[in-house]
């Protein structure tokens, strides 16, 4: 499974020629993610040759300008590229993000922003991957997100043939985890499926002191 990340933003509250601030693009599959969003963020994903298309979902990490102010520039683009799709935000403070879009007048768009709110512990899926929001410590209300892949195993067909069992609904169910019977013998996922292939973890987080949830969040993490 594809899992790409970009770094758009790099530099602290002010960018530099060389660095835009906060913003790490992630595809996964056919998921395409931001994790924040600084000024300019669409200016450095055009520079990156990252289409907009199936950009679904951003992460926001809190509510300091250098980390969300390049969303309003982005939506007025996609607004202008006569989107359709609705767009997911999450936030720490959805109050704060849903008022802005007020003031700009966004409920006329020609498609949704949803806006929702990143609490610890909360979660999203996209087929084998989760992203997980957790409490980071700045001195305004911040979380971060952990990119969490289920480990997979993949599904060994010689084995199946070898057990006699037909392609088909059967295959389907067991590549699912699930046990079925075959000529009154059960046959468990175990039996058919390959060796585990480790998920993969992606780490980020903002602005944030040193913190004990962290330490347990990015432990073993692929990327941070
Ligand atoms: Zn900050």
């Amino acid at each position: 499974m594809l899992f790409r990340v970009v770094f758009l933003g790099t530099a602290g509250a002010v960018p530099s020629s060389e660095r835009n601030t906060s913003a790490i693009f992630v595809q996964y599959s056919k998921h395409r993610f931001l994790f924040d969003c600084g000024e300019g963020t669409q200016r450095q994903m055009i520079t990156a040759k990252l289409g907009f298309r199936n950009l679904d979902h951003i992460f926001i990490t809190h509510m300091h300008t250098d980390h969300f102010i390049g969303i309003f520039g982005l939506i007025e683009t996609l607004s202008l590229n006569g989107r359709k799709k609705e767009i997911n935000f999450y936030t720490p403070k959805p109050e704060v993000l849903k008022a802005l879009f007020e003031i700009f007048g966004y409920e006329n768009l020609e498609f949704d922003l949803k806006v929702h709110k990143a609490s610890d512990g909360d979660e999203v899926r996209f087929e084998n991957l989760r992203v997980l929001a957790f409490k980071t410590e700045h001195i305004v209300q911040s979380v971060g997100y952990a990119l969490i892949e289920e480990d997979t195993r993949k599904f060994d067909r010689e084995k199946a043939e070898k057990l006699g069992i037909p392609p088909g609904p059967l295959y389907a169910k067991l590549k699912k985890g699930e046990a079925v019977l075959w000529k009154d013998k059960l046959i468990t996922p175990d039996m058919v499926l390959g060796e585990v292939k480790k998920g993969r973890k992606v780490v980020y987080t903002g602005d944030t002191r040193p913190c004990e949830r962290i330490v347990e969040i990015a432990k073993n993490a692929d990327l941070l």
